[in-house]
This record gives C-alpha cells, structure tokens and sequence, in this order.
C-alpha cells in the first residue's frame, strides 16, 4: 500500500527508491515513480490534454517554498482531490540536498546541465550523478514532438530583490519569445523578466534548448526553513500551476506591455581570482541600480564599474568556485508593444 498523502515522506526523505513503480489513481491517472523524487502522472486518454509539463523544485536544495508548492499540489493529484488532464512530470530535484538542508552537497546542480555534469574535473558526485539522470527523465518524458513542451522550474533567491518574483527566460537560439508565456508568468505573480543573451547550463535552458520546450526558471522570494514560508505570497503561482494541469485551457488577462518589466543581462561576471570581492552592501537587493560608474567588484588586478544607465546587479554572490559566475548585469528591455 503506498502512502499518497505524503510524499515526501515516501520518496525525499528515503533517499534512493529500490525499485521503480507503477499504479493506477481511482480517477485513472497513471502514476510512475522514475525514481526517488521523480513522479510522472499520465491521464487515461480520453482524459489526456496536449500539453507536457514538467514541473521541477528543490534544485537547490534548501528552496523550500517551491518544495511546498509542488508537493502540496502532487499531494492533492495523489489523493484524488484534484484530477490530471494534462501529463505531468515533478521533479525533486536534489533529495541528498533537501535532506540535509543545504542548497547543495558538492555542487550547484543548476550548472550542470546541457552535458556539463560530464565536464571539467569528471569527479563523480551527488549533483554530477543526478544533473545526468534528470536530463535521462526529461528526455524520457518529452517523446512527442506535436504535444506543447513545458517546463518550469521552481527557485527562491539567496537574498531579497527590488521585485520579489521573477524569471529567468533562456537564451533561444532563433526561436521567439512567446507572448502567452510572458501572461502565463504574469497569472503566476511574476511580472518581472529577464532575457538571457547566451547558452548557460541551467535545467531551464536544457529543456528550452534540447526538446524546444517553453522553460523558465523562476525566482519567487527569499529562501526560509521549511514550514516557515509565508505561503500566502504563493497564491497565485499555486492556482496558476494547478489550473494549467488540471484544465484543458486557462484564461489568460489581456496583455498589457506595462503589466510587466523586461530586462536584458547585459554582462555577465566571473570569479577570476580568490581575492573577488564585491564593493557594495553584502545585503543588495536584486535589481538594486548603482550610479554609472560605480565601482563593483574587484577581482585581483581588475574592477568592473557600472557602465550605463539603469544597470542592475542580479544574483550577486562571491562565494563561488573561480571560473564560476558571480554577478549578473541586467538593463531594462521592451520586446512587443
Ligand atoms: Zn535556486
């Protein structure tokens, strides 16, 4: 008898399943447990919407909010509560991590995608291991092509931020943004966009890259312990996950240009020496402006100044491996009017 009201329980905290698994929801929802962490729900087909949708958390392992999210709505699939009309793949992302605390055990595993877990130093370790295996799911999930790719990619940021929600859009190679998209965040609270301008090894941009899905990671506040997550600031993006699995369609608010606030990354900073150091408060805020000029960072015998108007500082964060990045520079930008 497997206990579906809990799955953390059953999965997260045990960390490695035995063996895969199979059963059938009273409502026909298949349900295959990949592995530990790793949930694929499937409606019977008479049932069965278009759309594939990968929902992913806990990559760092103590973003707790979007832990809670993700397992609050499986929970409620699981039990019968809620009904699946779309497939759905969850996504626990780091269990070794979530189980300790910790953001990671050896490694960020949100730059070990697109092959990288198999790169540079080729130590084998817990990130590495399942940086690779998640790839083998998404893979294994997204087999086909004429069904609509997603895949969102739940976070909580280090520190607080000008604008509590926001995502990161990968780079598309030649593909357009996608307006729908852009509104689909504005449901889920996230009015603010940053548009990457180059490969990066993220989970997002794997899935947007390798299978065309529409990706994005998502920031929704400050990290906090489990069970102390204010999760009424994640209403709509609870409702808004929850209405798009469940629903053939959702209802999208018109678009309104000014509903949202794009940004371009601009630059982006590498830890060069172990002498990096940042010049301004430790306790930025992301988005926070600095004067054009302002000196930033320094790096062993280099400096890095503001160098135009309107530029913001973005994931800031010196404890990095050398060679890693360490800041992000972002400008504000308009894609459709
Ligand atoms: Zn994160």
């Amino acid at each position: 008898m497997i206990p579906h009201y809990d799955f953390l329980a059953l999965t997260c905290r045990h960390e490695w399943l035995l063996e895969p698994f199979t059963y059938d929801l009273a409502d026909g929802t298949r349900v295959q447990v990949w592995d530990t962490g790793v949930l694929c729900l499937e409606p019977p087909p008479e049932r069965c919407g278009k759309k594939d949708i990968v929902l992913s958390c806990g990559v760092h392992g103590n973003e707790t909010a979007p832990i809670e999210i993700c397992n609050h709505l499986l929970t409620r699939l699981l039990s019968g509560e809620l009904v699946a009309r779309q497939r759905v793949l969850f996504l626990f992302g780091n269990p070794a991590a979530i189980n300790l605390g910790v953001r990671e055990v050896a490694e960020n595993l949100n730059r070990l995608f697109s092959g990288a877990h198999s790169k540079g130093e080729g130590q084998c370790n817990r990130e590495r291991t399942r940086a690779m295996a998640l790839e083998q799911y998404v893979s294994r999930f997204f087999t086909d092509p004429a069904r609509p790719r997603y895949h969102y990619d739940l976070h909580t940021a280090i520190r607080g931020s000008r604008y509590e929600k926001f995502a990161v859009y990968p780079f598309l190679h030649q593909r357009g943004h996608d307006q729908a998209q852009v509104q689909f965040l504005g449901a889920c609270g996230v009015r603010t966009i940053l548009l990457s301008n180059a490969p990066t090894t993220t989970f997002s941009y794997y899935s947007s890259h390798q299978h065309g899905a529409h990706a994005f990671t998502i920031e929704l506040g400050q990290v906090r312990p489990f069970g102390e997550n204010d999760m009424t600031r994640f209403v709509d993006i609870s409702h808004t996950l929850q209405a798009l699995i469940t629903q053939d369609d959702i209802l999208l608010a018109p678009w309104h240009a000014d509903d949202f606030k794009l940004f371009a990354i601009d630059r982006v900073l590498h830890k060069k020496t172990s002498d990096f150091r940042f010049l301004f408060a430790q306790d930025a805020d992301n988005f926070t402006e600095f004067p054009q000029g302002f000196l930033l960072a320094e790096d062993g015998e280099l400096r890095y100044c503001v160098e135009k108007n309107h530029e913001a500082i973005v994931f800031p964060n010196a404890n990095v491996a050398i060679g890693q990045r360490t800041l992000l520079l972002v400008t504000p930008t308009q894609l459709w009017r």
